[in-house]
């Protein structure tokens, strides 16, 4: 008799705890759909983490490896801007279907248009860097390198904050057309910045249609199932078929993640030694 009390107790209490638990998966899941005006939108489906110490690299397109995502889970990234023409155009479609991106920014254009810069951070999407001028990494002297990752850093968190800053706020770091060396990466490493590949890309700096883009880049997640997407929103076709790619993701059941930095980059060290 005593016996089956206690069994009696322990399943109260196991349901109890299970009850608890969906209470708290669907309260995680309103939360992010209740800030949605729309009510058929797409939605960031999670955030994630990203710590340099376990992932300082990733993208299978230049590393062996990439974000801890699973199957139909996509990472929206776009590079190159603010260019308000057509950053503003993605930033719209974003918003529409209330997702997430990471935008990695090149400096000098951030230090002209500081308020898109703002108004990006402002609408949820995660700040990365993509050097001041966007030169190729792998073919400047390394003193070249050193200043153009730490002024790009700068003039972004200038916009950002209005402090420039070579300890980026967010440490996400892509090279300008994945040109990196061993050293650089290993200098980055060291500063606690993840350096973003991709999984997948649109090849949208290459001429076509948006329709064409579309296509291209909707075969490519077919065949992949999940990933990080590299776009530009410096391109103006990437723009114009983005409603249409994010309405392809709803459609096909995918789930965009957002990315956050686990932990800050490593402040003083490199900056103390070069100065900048
Ligand atoms: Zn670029």
């Amino acid at each position: 008799m005593k016996n089956m009390q206690r069994q009696t107790g322990l399943w109260k209490l196991i349901d109890a705890l299970a009850a608890a638990l969906v209470a708290s998966m669907a309260c995680t899941a309103a939360a992010g759909a209740t800030d949605c005006p729309r009510k058929d939108a797409l939605n960031t489906a999670r955030v994630l983490a990203v710590d340099a110490a376990t992932t300082p690299r990733v993208g299978l397109k230049s590393f062996p490896q990439t974000l801890p995502l699973g199957d139909h889970e996509v990472v929206l990234t776009f590079d190159d801007g603010p260019w308000p023409p057509t950053t503003r155009r993605v930033l719209a479609a974003l918003a529409r279907e209330c997702v997430q991106a990471t935008f990695f920014l090149i400096g000098k254009a951030a230090s002209e248009h500081p308020d898109l810069v703002r108004q990006i951070a402002a609408e949820g999407h995660s700040i990365g860097h993509h050097t001041w001028s966007h030169p190729s990494l792998a073919r400047i002297p390394p003193e070249q390198v050193v200043e153009q990752i730490n002024r790009g850093f700068a003039a972004d968190e200038m916009a950002l904050h209005g402090v420039a800053t070579t300890t980026p706020s967010t440490p996400f770091f892509r090279f300008p057309g994945f040109e990196s060396t061993p050293a650089t990466l290993d200098l980055l490493q060291s500063r606690g910045i993840v350096v973003f590949g991709a999984d997948l890309w649109a090849s949208d700096w290459d001429p076509m249609t948006p329709k064409q883009e579309l296509k291209l880049i909707t075969d490519r997640l077919e065949a992949a199932r999940k990933g990080i997407i590299l776009l530009h929103d410096s391109k103006a076709r990437t723009a114009a078929m983005l409603p249409a790619f994010l309405r392809y993701l709803r459609d096909h059941h995918y789930r965009v993640v957002r990315l956050v930095s686990a932990s800050g980059a490593v402040a003083g060290g490199h900056d103390a030694k070069t100065g900048h």
